[in-house]
């Protein structure tokens, strides 16, 4: 099942190694064909090149738009070299068969991830590419297709190990990951004009994303992972500068994810804010004066789980936070940037993962969360939902104060990122309590309540911090159980959707009980 390569065609973007490559085959004795800037690129190292528009008989026309698209070349690629029909026909129209295909497309997902404009990106999508690739991989057989730089020294390792010809086992490797090169491009331009369409909602998605890291391995050791990213380029882990520490693991870049998507809820203008996360759920979230004061007050909502935790801030760490967050152990921390003072500081710490991101993620941003359940795939708009004071009804008879108001939307942003039931207490701009993940409500209710009994046993505080605090819940409260659990541990205000068959039972308990209740009508199930 070996296969000589004797003619190859190239055809490249991105010019990385291609001239290396192109005299390496040269010297192996295979005669090179190109289109234009490849072509170009190849004689200008002083290698013989043979151009497509010599082999095909037409020059390269339309902007490029056709070059490669013609049967001496398609021909030369899919032709079976063991059918009698095949070769009667490439002798009867000269064609010459082409064994070796390099390409690298049209930088499509580039141009989109720049902010190129609607003409520059259909400019970009490329056709002769994708076609030639597409019939070079279905013809592994005898057809060796290489779309990575990557692959450029094992191409040629092959060949020096197998006398100039290929195994079919090898080129079946570079067929497999030819298709999922053109399956991934082709998902990026529909991805692209799905979102350029106003209306109606796409009926048909495609995904795919690009190899970005192999990881070490998955959620567990036995499990093998990796990270892809889908190209969008958008503030946040994928697109992070990690400037020191350890490899992210799998668990990191979920957490992290969780950490950053929270902490952005909160933007720069409106104050320093810090998120702490364990397990994809918040131990912590804060506001501060300063940045030191968030991270602080996140600390002390849970200080036992925060322990080893992901801390994302929502602007630049300062070395004053730097120092206090160094004094524990933490896993990662991720964060729009971070001056001099914070990058020594933390320098000595050469475990701990610094992740730069340059900005925040943008809350409002539409996007589409994919969740894989045996057998398929469940796709959904992101969770973009976000309120202010106006949205809210006032359902008791007791009206919040400004300070209860306040209070209540930060509880309710960070409910969103909890896993339901969600459960969050807040006192002044920081979470006191949280119970996440619960089968029951009322079970959310009272983990984050004991939580803050245990953190006043901590802190050496007289009294749980939950006393004088509001309480957001991310779904209604389907009894008035949970609502009374919150009174009990001296909430006095709270936030949720609304909508239960029982609402009237629960208002009334939140009456009794002095409580100032508001309800959303919008509901954050996070699961
Ligand atoms: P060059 O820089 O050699 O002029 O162009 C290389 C690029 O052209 C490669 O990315 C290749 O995929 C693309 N290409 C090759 N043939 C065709 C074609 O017929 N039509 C289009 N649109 N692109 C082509």
């Amino acid at each position: 099942d070996l296969a000589p390569v004797t003619r190859a065609l190239l055809s490249v973007s991105d010019k990385t190694g291609l001239v290396d490559l192109g005299r390496a085959l040269a010297t192996r004795g295979v005669e090179l064909v190109s289109t234009g800037g490849t072509a170009r690129a190849l004689r200008d190292a002083g290698l013989a090149v043979r151009d497509v528009a010599e082999i095909t008989g037409f020059p390269e026309m339309m902007d490029g738009r056709v070059k490669t698209l013609h049967p001496m070349v398609h021909g030369g690629l899919l032709a079976l070299r063991d059918n009698a029909g095949h070769v009667e026909a490439m002798t009867a129209h000269g064609i010459a068969p082409i064994d070796l295909l390099v390409v690298n497309l049209y930088p499509f997902e580039e141009t989109v991830a720049r902010g190129g404009d609607y003409d520059a990106c259909v400019e970009n999508i490329d056709i002769g590419g994708p076609a030639m690739i597409r019939a070079a991989a279905k013809n592994h057989a005898f057809v060796n297709v290489v779309v990575d730089v990557e692959d450029y020294a094992p191409l040629l390792a092959e060949l020096d190990s197998q006398d100039g010809q290929t195994r079919h086992a090898f080129r079946q490797r570079l067929a497999q990951v030819a298709y999922a090169r053109t399956a991934a491009y082709d998902a990026a331009v529909s991805t692209w004009m799905a979102d350029a369409i106003e209306e109606p909602a796409p009926r048909r998605r495609a995904f795919a994303g690009t190899l970005a890291q192999t990881l070490r391995y998955g959620e567990n050791p036995h499990q093998a992972a990796a990270f892809y990213t889908d190209g969008s380029n958008r503030p946040g882990v994928a697109a992070a500068r990690q400037v020191q520490g350890k490899e992210l693991s799998y668990n990191n870049i979920n957490d992290t994810d969780a950490a950053f998507e929270l902490v952005s809820e909160f933007a720069p203008e409106d104050g320093p804010a810090c998120a702490i996360i364990k397990h994809a759920n918040p131990c912590g979230a804060a506001r501060g004066a300063t940045l030191l004061d968030a991270y602080k007050a996140a600390f002390d909502c849970d200080r036992t789980s925060a322990f080893g935790g992901i801390i994302a801030l929502n602007q630049p760490l300062d070395g004053a936070t730097a120092e206090e967050i160094a004094g524990i152990f933490t896993e990662v921390v991720i964060a729009p940037g971070a001056d001099d003072d914070a990058m020594s500081i933390f320098a000595k710490k050469k475990n701990l993962r610094l992740l730069l991101t340059g900005g925040l993620a943008d809350p409002a941003e539409a996007g589409r969360m994919i969740r894989q359940v045996s057998g398929g795939y469940l796709v959904q708009d992101k969770d973009t939902g976000h309120l202010s004071a106006d949205d809210l009804r006032v359902v008791t008879r007791r009206a919040p104060s400004d300070a209860e108001m306040s209070d209540m939307l930060f509880a309710w942003k960070v409910a969103k990122h909890v896993k339901s039931n969600a459960i969050v207490y807040v006192k002044d701009g920081a979470t006191v309590g949280v119970g996440a993940g619960q089968m029951s409500r009322v079970d959310s209710c009272r983990i984050a309540a004991r939580k803050a009994q245990d953190m006043a046993g901590t802190l050496g505080l007289p009294a749980p911090l939950t006393g004088g605090s509001v309480v957001a819940s991310d779904a209604f409260f389907p009894f008035a159980d949970g609502l009374l659990t919150a009174a009990g541990a001296g909430a006095t205000a709270v936030i949720h959707p609304g909508g239960s068959m029982r609402d009237d039972e629960v208002i009334a308990a939140a009456d009794a009980a002095g409580l100032a209740m508001v309800l959303t009508g919008q509901r954050h199930f996070r699961h």
